[in-house]
């Protein structure tokens, strides 16, 4: 169950922004379902969608990972805190502003 009070460096309110995951860049490795207080992630399979628009080397690292990959799942739950980004090894994520 997502901790849903704020933490610390996350003092914005929900619903500002959400994070995008670069789906040629993500490989599944879960830093951002470890470190987001919100429980905005979740790592599962690709969808055949997703994974025929991967970019040759996308279905290469895919395919290297098992097809897992990071979902935003609670799209309005996310703070703005950035810690997804900075933990992320692949620099796969980026916040973009909910219109
Ligand atoms: S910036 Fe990332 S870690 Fe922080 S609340 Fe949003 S999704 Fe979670």
């Amino acid at each position: 169950m997502p901790n849903v009070m704020a933490v610390e460096g996350c003092a914005e309110v929900a619903g500002k922004v959400a994070p995008f995951v670069d789906r040629n860049r993500c490989e599944g490795k879960s830093d951002c379902v470890r470190v987001c207080p919100y429980g905005v992630f979740e790592i599962r399979q690709l969808s055949p969608e997703d994974r025929a628009a991967l970019s040759l080397i996308g279905k290469l690292k895919s395919w290297v990972h098992g097809g897992k990959q990071s979902h935003v799942i609670n799209t309005g739950n996310c703070h703005a805190c950035r810690r997804c980004i900075d933990a992320c090894p692949e620099n796969a994520l980026e916040l973009r502003p909910l219109i």
